[in-house]
């Protein structure tokens, strides 16, 4: 067998019409042409010369792969809720309609009804944002850190902001504080030492340049032992005699009490605006569980400031962010924000349920219940747990089974606990159960069948 047994890519192509209509001819050629050189390697190296149908298989697997999305649903096992390596909140079912709906028709996005004209774009999430939070205005963008971006950027550019030294953060992706700072061109006047910053100590940094007192959440670390740092209530009293405005960036920013839920108290939007911050920065898909969005709500001259700078344009939410956002929210002014906003029915759900499901996948798989934590995430909450309940599987070597889960139709993340592979029932939908069922199981119980993974 030699090379010139093998078929012109001409006339694989004759014989491609299903990958030509399926993938495009472009695609396709590009497949045969790659299928062809691979033969050619392998008939070098004494392999046997394919035939036409391998061939054309050989360029179907190719196909498949090269276009299979990459940016697809998983099965999150691991009982983070919000787990930002996986995407993050989930929206409610009228969250997600609201999607849908308005990206295939279209819409009111800055159309007013009632007057035949151009309306506002700011007509919807903005409107719902201010009622729930009881602030005079607000403002969407693109994600928190462009919401501070933007803060600063209009309220402080070559003037000083000062902040606390301890609230200097890095909240992971290497986003930290003092960059996005210095981008907006204000200059960080840091006061105070790592572990305690005081009132006076703000106090004696203001001068005639200052434009702003900001505080910046945590979010992702707690310091402890001796502490102390100035409360919203101290900054706004400081802030207020020299008429400076207080930009509060909360980071995750809850409009529920966590405190409710058995976990620490995470600072509240209404608890910012009422204590006298004069904008307040939190994400859309953290703790409020809607999209990604940075929201921006508090006085409205400094909320019209801000719509008014050439960056609100470069970042302003766009009506696939803004029609989920606002169906989020009315879960809030509803009052339905716990059976109905998934983020919180998964805090909110009793132990007992949690304990119900676990049994029946351990007994599904032959494996164990254990007592384990789920963990909030998202840069909310350091260091708080919600006891769970956990299916545990003792296998023989935890990572490769993790990787074969991983490789499912629908991929599972699941975690390794001590030796064991555990499974949490809080951040797996009812939805999702029995495929996730059956895949641990193959998983299981048939050890060397690789399941085909795109
Ligand atoms: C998460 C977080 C941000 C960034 O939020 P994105 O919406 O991801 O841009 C900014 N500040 C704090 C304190 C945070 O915790």
């Amino acid at each position: 067998m030699t090379l010139r047994h093998l078929p012109s890519v001409e006339t694989l192509l004759g014989s491609a019409t299903d990958l030509i209509d399926a993938y495009g001819r472009p695609l396709t050629l590009d497949a045969l042409r790659a299928a062809l050189d691979s033969a050619r390697v392998a008939i070098r190296e004494g392999k046997p010369t394919p035939d036409s149908s391998q061939l054309l298989s050989a360029a179907r697997a190719d196909l498949e792969h090269r276009t299979a999305p990459t940016l697809r649903p998983v099965i999150n096992a691991t009982g983070v809720i919000l787990h930002t390596n996986l995407g993050r909140s989930l929206l409610s079912d009228e969250a997600a309609a609201a999607l849908v709906s308005v990206s295939q028709h279209y819409s009111t996005l800055e159309y007013d009804l009632a007057k035949g004209e151009r309306g506002s774009r700011s007509a919807h999430a903005e409107r719902l944002l201010a009622q729930a939070t009881g602030a005079e205005a607000a403002l969407v963008v693109n994600n928190a850190a462009s919401a501070l971006l933007l803060a600063l950027s209009a309220l402080a550019k070559g003037k000083e902001v000062i902040v606390s030294r301890g609230q200097l953060v890095e909240i992971g992706g290497g986003f930290r504080v003092p960059d996005v700072m210095k981008q907006s061109g204000a200059k960080l006047v840091e006061v105070g030492t790592t572990n305690r910053t005081h009132p006076r100590d703000l106090a004696d940094a203001i001068t005639p340049k200052t434009a702003a007192l900001l505080r910046a959440h945590h979010s992702n670390f707690k310091i402890v032992g001796f502490t102390t740092e100035p409360t919203l209530d101290e900054m706004a009293a400081i802030a207020r005699e020299h008429n400076l405005p207080v930009i509060d960036d909360l980071g995750s920013g809850a409009l529920l009490d966590t405190a409710a839920f058995g976990l620490a108290h995470e600072p509240m939007a209404q608890e910012s605006v009422k204590a006298g911050a004069a904008l307040v920065i939190f994400s859309g898909d953290k703790l409020l569980g809607g999209p990604q969005a940075g929201i921006i709500v508090g006085q409205k001259a400094l909320v019209e400031k801000l719509k008014k700078h050439p960056l609100a344009r470069a970042l302003r939410a766009d009506k696939l962010t803004l029609a989920p956002l606002a169906a989020t929210l009315l879960h809030y002014l509803k009052d339905e924000a716990t059976r109905k906003v998934p983020v919180w029915r998964m805090i909110a759900v009793p132990l007992n349920e949690i304990e119900t499901r676990a049994r029946r996948w351990a007994e599904s798989w032959g494996g164990s219940v254990i007592d384990g934590q789920s963990t909030v995430g998202g840069g909310s909450l350091p260091g708080e747990t919600l006891p769970t309940k956990l299916a545990a599987l003792a296998v023989p070597s935890p990572n490769r089974f993790l990787a074969r889960l991983r490789s499912a139709s629908t991929p599972i993340i699941a975690r390794v606990e001590g030796d064991l592979v555990v499974f949490d029932p809080r951040t797996v939908s009812e939805k999702e159960e029995e495929e996730m069922v059956k895949s641990v199981g193959l998983a299981l119980f048939h050890p060397l069948i690789p399941n085909p993974s795109p």
